[in-house]
């Protein structure tokens, strides 16, 4: 008879539609077995219906999870207790539980976006203008970070303007950063930073969100990910214009998300190995690095 005690295994979860592209197993099952956790990470295709109660029955069973497109906002309804981030963008990315309070969320896209936006400009948000493509919860999240880090300019450009407008109502402040934006190129110049929220990009075949010759911008962060240069990265930089994909925000909202659930310092360096990026470890840091 084995004297080994019984798995104890514990069950995290990637909700989303589509997740086949997603890089969140590979790096978040990394970062457990480098730190000899009894855990797996695996990715199911959920329809609406099953996010509620899947987010509940696994976080109960001592596991948790993040949800991706476009189930985020669903996630921050079924929330017992909503994180600030998530009230503030009407989003959750991450979830688990907590005795006497139950199903706990937030939304690490947030600051994941900060630290990702200072690598790609190496300098700080602070002042900078921003052009902002799309009005979905990525772009929520990308907005509320602009504006807790002081940004000059937000201008939100969306194919439907009746979302661009709502996320300039919902998330103005009283600096009145956010405005919204028409395709008009004329109008689109002299950008710090051109962040692609929309999900143009996942399928093969999308177009582009924006011809990158045709506006005046210093950088371009894709949010959309792959192993290879994304079609607006590769756009980007044959327009001359630094750009990055969305790994580096991946890995911040992967390590954040990993904090939340084990209350450990997550191996940053074997999430961003696992994804193919360079490590760096804070903003501060990465800006010093480069
Ligand atoms: P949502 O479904 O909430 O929003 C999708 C956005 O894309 C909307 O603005 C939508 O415009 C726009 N869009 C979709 N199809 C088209 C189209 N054919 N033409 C023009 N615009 C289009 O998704 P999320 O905001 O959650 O995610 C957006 C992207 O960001 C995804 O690719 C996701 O993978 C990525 N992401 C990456 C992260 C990372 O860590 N790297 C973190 C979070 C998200 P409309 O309002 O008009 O429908």
């Amino acid at each position: 008879m084995s004297t080994r005690a019984p798995s104890s295994k514990r069950l995290y979860i990637l909700l989303g539609d589509p997740v086949h592209h997603s890089l969140s197993p590979l790096l978040q099952n990394a970062a457990m077995r480098a730190l000899g956790l009894d855990a797996v990470y695996v990715a199911i295709r959920a329809w609406e219906e099953l996010v509620g109660p899947l987010m509940r029955s696994v976080s109960q069973l001592g596991g948790g999870g993040n949800v991706t497109v476009p189930h985020k906002g669903l996630a921050a309804d079924s929330l017992d207790r909503a994180s600030e981030a998530v009230t503030a963008t009407g989003a959750c990315n991450v979830f688990w539980w907590e005795d006497g309070t139950g199903l706990c969320g937030d939304n690490t896209d947030v600051q994941a976006f900060g630290t990702a936006a200072e690598a790609v400009l190496n300098s700080r948000l602070k002042g900078k203008r921003i052009l902002l493509l799309g009005a979905g919860g990525a772009a929520r999240a990308v907005a509320c970070a602009c504006v807790s880090a002081g940004a000059g300019v937000v201008d939100v450009l969306n194919r439907s303007a009746t979302r661009a407008e709502s996320l300039v109502f919902d998330l103005g402040d009283s600096r009145g950063i956010l405005g919204t934006k028409s395709q008009d190129s004329e109008l689109l110049q002299d950008y710090d930073l051109i962040v692609n929220a929309t999900s143009l990009g996942l399928a093969p075949g999308d177009p582009l969100p924006l011809n990158p010759r045709t506006v005046g911008a210093e950088a371009v962060l894709d949010l959309v990910y792959s192993r290879d240069e994304t079609p607006f990265v590769r756009a980007a930089r044959g327009a001359g214009v630094r750009a990055e994909d969305g790994r580096r925000m991946l890995v911040e909202q992967a390590a954040a998300s990993f904090k939340r659930w084990f209350r450990l310092e997550p191996p940053r360096d074997v999430m961003c190995r696992a994804v193919g990026i360079t490590p760096c470890h804070t903003a501060a840091d990465t800006i010093k690095r480069r």
